[in-house]
């Protein structure tokens, strides 16, 4: 039996991670839920899966949590201290890391720092830190296992194999809600249109960032660091199915791919019980039925972001975090209301063009970018309100 901390446990792969465990015949032991402000929910998670610590978002809420669930010998904890001590918890064996966004990378760099099985759902950190990341896992021995599908099916298609024989790793994506939307159409599209991902049921973050294809662009700078791939090998195609989840062309021209069904739960199962295989959660794909897999280009003038990405991904030093927390801040403001569809990826553009690079050696460079980034987007943003 292992034990597991999830980070993000009230979130979209946190619920689905619980899911997992759950339905694994008692493989899985929860010890530590670091939630958001979703109270209700963290309390019904405790309630089944007794855990031994608990962080919330917010001092008040923690507060509340605890003359509410007075009846459990339990630690309860917030903040990011609060993730970060979840995450740190001396019994765990796995530790999922799936809260969204920058947030998420302090708590991810203590549990790589523990030295355990990191099941990594949070590609943000990897975007802003993952030098930093892999300095990280040298020193302490963590293992990362991907979450992200596609890069959970590259992992998959790797395992056997040796990294310099590998020619090219496409990313496949599918399109988001979007793809057959004209550009004209598209700049006007609301919360609700772009919350309707056609494939995917994910959180809100994400949900937005596949439908501006930012997500890809992301995942595109998350391989670089998660496989050590230089950024020539790197490339994306349109695969509006969602069945192959990645595509690996050898260097004698073979190419691997991974399929599986588009649910969260097949790349997180993988994760916590790697390198064994336990029975599907989900029914098997049935290609009689699927019948046709389609791969089309990306229309970079409809999807500029990923081009950007590409671009900063080449440019590095602190030009992802620019880019990350441009993209984070808009997409905030667009769950809000208070920009256009089209706004996020202008934006971020001209956060992106108008950054000076920088070093980035430490934890502390990455915060002062990310300071000064989200200060600059929201006075952009203000004008576009
Ligand atoms: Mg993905």
């Amino acid at each position: 039996m292992e034990n597991i901390s999830i980070l993000g446990s009230t979130g979209s792969i946190g619920r689905s991670t619980l899911d997992v465990v759950d339905k694994s015949g008692g493989k899985f032991n929860v010890r530590g839920l670091a939630a958001g402000r979703n109270l209700d929910l963290l309390c019904r998670q405790v309630e089944k899966f007794k855990p031994k610590i608990v962080s919330l978002e917010r001092k008040e809420d923690a507060d509340e949590f605890r003359r509410n669930c007075k009846e459990y010998a339990l630690r309860i904890t917030y903040g990011q201290e609060g993730a970060e001590e979840v995450a740190r918890f001396e019994e765990n064996d796995i530790i999922v890391s799936a809260i969204t966004g920058i947030n998420g990378l302090k708590p991810t760099l203590a549990a790589v720092k523990a030295g355990k099985r990191v099941a990594l759902a949070n590609k943000e950190s990897m975007v802003v830190a993952g030098p930093l990341i892999q300095e990280t896992v040298q020193k302490s021995g963590a293992q990362i296992i991907p979450v992200d599908s596609e890069h959970s099916g590259i992992f998959q298609c790797l395992a056997k194999e040796r990294i310099e024989d590998v020619k090219k790793v496409i990313l496949t994506a599918s399109g988001g809600p979007f793809l057959q939307t004209s550009i004209e159409k598209m700049k006007n599209k609301t919360r609700e249109e772009a919350l309707n991902h056609p494939r995917w049921n994910m959180g809100e973050k994400v949900t937005i960032d596949s439908a501006t294809l930012m997500n890809k662009g992301l995942e595109l700078i998350e391989a670089r660091w998660l496989f050590g791939l230089l950024p020539e090998k790197l490339g994306i195609l349109i695969h509006p199915q969602s069945v192959v989840h990645s595509l690996v062309e050898m260097r004698d021209g073979s190419v691997l791919a991974q399929l599986s069904p588009t649910d969260m739960k097949v790349p997180i199962q993988y994760a916590l019980t790697y390198p064994r295989r336990e029975e599907a959660l989900l029914p098997s794909l049935d290609f009689s039925q699927i019948k046709v897999l389609e791969f089309y280009k990306v229309d970079v003038k409809k999807f500029p972001l990923v081009k950007l990405a590409r671009q900063v991904l080449e440019e590095g030093g602190s030009f992802p975090v620019a880019l990350n927390t441009a993209n984070e801040v808009a997409v905030e403001m667009f769950l809000k209301r208070r920009i256009k569809f089209s706004d996020i990826a202008d934006v971020v553009a001209e956060i992106v063009e108008n950054h000076k690079k920088r070093k980035i050696e430490s934890l502390d460079d990455i915060f002062e970018v990310d300071r000064e980034t989200r200060q600059q987007t929201r006075n952009l943003l203000k004008k576009r309100s």
